[in-house]
């Protein structure tokens, strides 16, 4: 049940008091409005009876959700300056049993709780997040910093936390769900046993909580080594959201610079869907070649889930030749290593667009043109993932 109470409130434009009604508890369930009053922070603003000012009134309230079964109850201090809890708060465990209990402090907090819940998320895992995040970025844990969205570009989501979120110098900072996934999940349930409260069974879920449970648990140290493992940046994400397209288009164009440069027989340049399927292939393959020397497997493998998503989308085919394309240059190295024989990724690559343009396997003199055609494909991706280019 909701439940409202007359409550005597100055207002801060005449100071005149008047007596206003004040949710103290909202049951969404029973009453879904009243979700979004507390979104839109409709459900604290009050017009004074006296002089029409509007203005926001701080009063606890407990938002109740039978259906997701999630309270979180917003708390202000007394006069006193402390939390004063209502007789049996501490029992709410054995009212609420199996419920997500959780304690705010301010109504951003409250609205974020709701946002990270409505978007099926834990809180514990986004408060990590924002933890890790904001160590690597100095930003100050006690300034306001809150997860706001997520958003989707195709199969990828992005978290979207706002930091400052009333302020004029307010910034997005986005996140990719699955790279930052990859670096928290695994941190999760050790943080999550060694949260306290000092409200029982009302718990506090910050990023300053975070911090101290890890230190309890003695994960702290690891915390530097976290911030090195974060997700791949959203500018690598987004050269991997195009690498196909772009592999397309330097096919496209290659196919003359390299009838003239590489002076390639027009038994294999004529069939232009040919050209353009393989030399796409072989392109994007070089580009994850030449990212795997120079990120970590973490990022490497989160990059390469968009790069793989994309070339299925782009061709059905294109998935399989690419781990055949892989599979060849690995093959070919290694035999090559074993034997002695100086052999370099050019050489592979190339090798095996030329297998695949004649449709059989090149001769001797045919041959010759894999090097610089491999070559040109590495250069052209190595210079493309130089963030800024
Ligand atoms: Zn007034």
């Amino acid at each position: 049940m909701s439940k409202g109470t007359q409550a005597l409130i100055q207002c801060p434009h005449c100071l005149s008091a008047s007596e206003y009604n004040c949710w103290v508890s909202a049951n969404v369930t029973v009453s879904p409005h009243l979700r979004q009053e507390v979104l839109s922070e409709s459900l604290f603003w009050k017009e004074c009876k006296n002089c029409h000012e509007g203005f926001n009134v701080n009063h606890d309230l407990l938002y109740h959700d039978m259906e997701k079964q999630f309270c979180v109850w917003l708390k202000y201090e007394n006069a006193a300056g402390e939390i004063e809890f209502e007789p049996g708060a501490e029992r709410a465990g054995q009212v609420f049993n199996g419920y997500w209990l959780r304690i705010v402090f301010d109504r951003e907090e409250l609205i974020e709780k709701i946002k990270i819940d409505r978007d099926g998320y834990d809180d514990i895992f986004i408060e990590t997040i924002k933890l890790f995040h904001s160590l690597k970025n100095e930003i100050d844990l006690a300034t306001p910093f809150y997860y706001d969205r997520t958003t989707q570009r195709k199969t990828r989501k992005t978290l979207v936390f706002l930091s400052e979120p009333k302020e004029a110098e307010s910034v997005e900072h986005t996140l990719d769900l699955n790279g930052v996934k990859g670096v928290v999940d695994s941190y999760v349930p050790q943080i999550s046993a060694a949260l306290e409260s000092d409200w029982p069974p009302w718990m506090s879920v910050t990023r300053r909580e975070i911090l101290l449970a890890m230190e309890r648990c003695g994960l702290a140290s690891r915390i530097g080594s976290v911030e090195r493992e974060e997700g791949p940046s959203a500018e690598l994400i987004e050269k991997a959201e195009i690498l196909v397209t772009m592999a397309t288009s330097i096919a496209i164009a290659s196919l003359t610079s390299a009838e003239q440069n590489l002076e390639l027989p027009e038994t294999i340049t004529e069939d232009v869907e040919n050209w353009n399927f393989f030399v796409t292939v072989a392109g994007v393959f070089a580009a994850l070649y030449t990212l795997g020397k120079k990120v970590s497997d973490r990022i490497f493998e989160t990059v390469g889930i968009t790069v793989f998503e994309n070339l299925a989308d782009w061709n059905p085919q294109g998935s399989g030749a690419f781990a055949d394309c892989q599979q060849f240059v690995e093959n070919s190295l290694n035999s090559a290593r074993d034997e002695q024989i100086e052999l370099t990724a050019a050489d592979a690559i190339g090798m095996w667009l030329l297998c695949n343009l004649y449709g059989r396997f090149p001769s001797p003199e045919e041959s010759a043109a894999a090097r610089p055609l491999g070559g040109f494909l590495l250069d052209t991706f190595a210079e493309w993932w130089v963030e800024g280019n």
